[in-house]
């Protein structure tokens, strides 16, 4: 079953409201943190019924592997595995011509191998962003890699006794069913820890099995990966001082891993169901996802009311929805006032428009939104030419309507300023910049001249009197 959102249906459907049938993004559920009943983390909620959604689950978020191949090798870019391969190779470079080096180069690797493993069993379970070194690699504990280990002294014990059984030829027939074999049996590792069940043929063969042509993908994937550095570093090794040809040989085989690893748990999740294995987390958390989903304010819960009132077509519902959220003391941050502003102005009701606007144009100077600021300002005015935003925000206004070609609206700003806030310590800045205006742009000197003596005769110690003395004089007063 293939969901989008009902809002935005470009984004793929993860949350269905069992009363409406709609189904909704992340973006657009509402979070409300889970108590009691339902248990510790968050419920998502419908924005339109507010009832708990239900999650359509791994198969209905999941993307192929082979369609994000690009997340999988910028995987180990994140900070934490990144710190990991770059301190990991250089220790094993440094230590590698060290008395009892090899000691330390042995639990390097293994340290190496329980991150990967622990990035394998991460992304099984739908949670696509790297472990954290600190808390996990180091406390999980030897188990995961003394299995590792384990089914590899297998597989080598096997190997020899093959050859003493066949020959070299059955040495090199092994390996080559190993090598198709091997992430099956890493799977099946990650899945129970059990390296005894991951060489069990029977178990191992039926893995690729299930999955199909996807397995045969993965692997064409891991053993390309692997040679393409792998020849490369071959070809310089002759020029390479030992201590940079460990170095990189490091660097690229701990990143080859981490892929490699996060690649297999990605694919035993998208394959779970084939595979029998039973993924608990409740939401995919991909890899560029930062933090985690918090529960949303009252404010941002408004907003996803709202967006879906106005999806639904119910604009009076969605006035009335924020009217009553005001009134009930709940804020306005401005996404949801631009909101507000378009579904006043849609339904044409300018009494509630022209008294919302001026909070309105206080958020958008605040957030220099120049171009919609001026658009609103300009509805404003024509709705009523008495219009008056706060004098902050208006003087930002008349400011950005003289920069962008509208010198006599400004003027009108600058002026409208002047008479409605006659006690604003700026009102000798709003006459200059007037002044400017009428001298720069409408060649009207004479105007421009006695605004200015206007300035220095009612305010002569204001900050701004040397300033206006000088442009006066540079214009010949
Ligand atoms: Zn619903
Ligand atoms: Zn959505």
């Amino acid at each position: 079953m293939k969901n989008t959102c009902y809002i935005h249906p470009t984004m793929d459907g993860k949350w269905v409201c069992p009363e409406c049938g709609n189904a909704f993004c992340s973006d657009c559920v509402i979070n409300r943190e889970a108590g009691g009943y339902y248990g510790q983390g968050l419920i998502r909620c419908c924005p339109g019924c507010v009832v708990p959604t239900n999650w359509v689950g791994v198969s209905g978020t999941i993307k192929p592997f082979w369609t994000r191949i690009d997340k999988f090798f910028s995987y180990p870019f994140h900070a934490n595995p990144l710190i990991l391969i770059i301190a990991i190779a250089f220790l094993d470079a440094v230590l590698l011509s060290a008395p009892l080096g090899w000691f330390f180069r042995v639990f390097l690797s293994a340290l190496m191998l329980n991150y990967a493993y622990l990035a394998l069993r991460r992304s099984a379970q739908g949670d696509l962003t790297p472990p954290k070194m600190y808390d996990e690699a180091l406390t999980a504990g030897a188990g995961p890699v003394l299995s590792q280990l384990v089914l590899f002294v297998l597989l080598a014990v096997a190997g020899g006794m093959i050859t003493g059984l066949a020959g070299v030829l059955g040495l090199v027939f092994y390996g080559v069913i190993v090598m198709f074999f091997l992430p099956s049996m890493l799977i099946i590792l990650a899945m129970d820890g059990n390296p005894i069940r991951a060489m069990n043929p029977v178990v191992f063969m039926a893995l690729p099995f299930r999955i199909g042509g996807g397995y045969f993908i993965m692997w064409v994937f891991l053993v390309c990966l692997l040679f393409a550095p792998a020849s490369l570093l071959y070809t310089v090794e002759a020029v390479l001082p030992p201590f940079w040809y460990e170095f990189f040989g490091g660097l690229f085989s701990n990143y080859y891993m981490i892929v490699a690893y996060h690649l297999m748990g990605y694919v035993l999740l998208q394959y779970h169901d084939k595979i029998g294995y039973e993924v608990k987390y409740e939401d995919i958390k991909q890899s560029d996802e930062q933090t985690a989903a918090k529960p949303d304010n009252r404010a941002a819960e408004a907003a996803k009311r709202t967006t879906f009132l106005f999806a639904e077509g119910k604009y009076d519902e969605a006035i009335e929805y924020i009217e009553q959220h005001r009134a009930q003391g709940g804020e306005l941050p401005q996404e949801l006032s631009e909101k507000y502003y378009a579904l006043l102005k849609m339904k044409n009701k300018k009494a509630p428009l022209l008294a919302h606007a001026p909070d309105l144009l206080d958020q958008l100077t605040e957030s220099n939104a120049k171009v919609k600021t001026l658009d609103v300002y300009g509805e404003c005015i024509k709705i009523d030419a008495a219009f008056l935003p706060e004098p902050k925000a208006l003087l930002k206004i008349a400011g950005w309507l003289a920069e962008t070609g509208n010198p006599k609206i400004a003027i009108s700003a600058y002026n409208k300023f002047a008479k409605s806030y006659p006690d604003n310590r700026d009102v000798p800045l709003a006459y200059f910049r007037a002044a400017q205006i009428f001298h720069d742009r409408l060649m009207n000197q004479d105007k421009a001249k006695g605004l200015l003596k206007g300035i220095l005769k009612k305010f002569p110690d204001h900050a701004i009197a040397p300033k206006v003395k000088n442009y006066l004089q540079y214009i010949g007063g």
